[in-house]
């Protein structure tokens, strides 16, 4: 399985947080693995979409993230 290199910022504890929120909430948050930055709008499953803060295709849905670091 293809492991994107993950933003140290990304943590297994955070991720889990992000998670459960948008499940409370019905947010779709997502996070840039190269810089670390969380984005709205992100479907669960959501894969290489363009980071507002970067500029780099490299945010995915929170539970993606989860899947590939947990
Ligand atoms: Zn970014």
């Amino acid at each position: 399985m293809s492991n994107p290199k993950m933003h140290p910022s990304i943590t297994v504890e955070r991720v889990v947080e992000i998670v459960e929120r948008s499940h409370m909430t019905l947010d779709n948050p997502g996070l840039c693995c190269r810089c670390g930055e969380e984005q709205d709008g992100c479907e669960p499953d959501a894969r290489d979409y363009t980071c507002e803060a970067c500029g780099e295709a490299a945010v995915y849905g929170a539970e993606e993230i989860l899947l590939m670091i947990a």
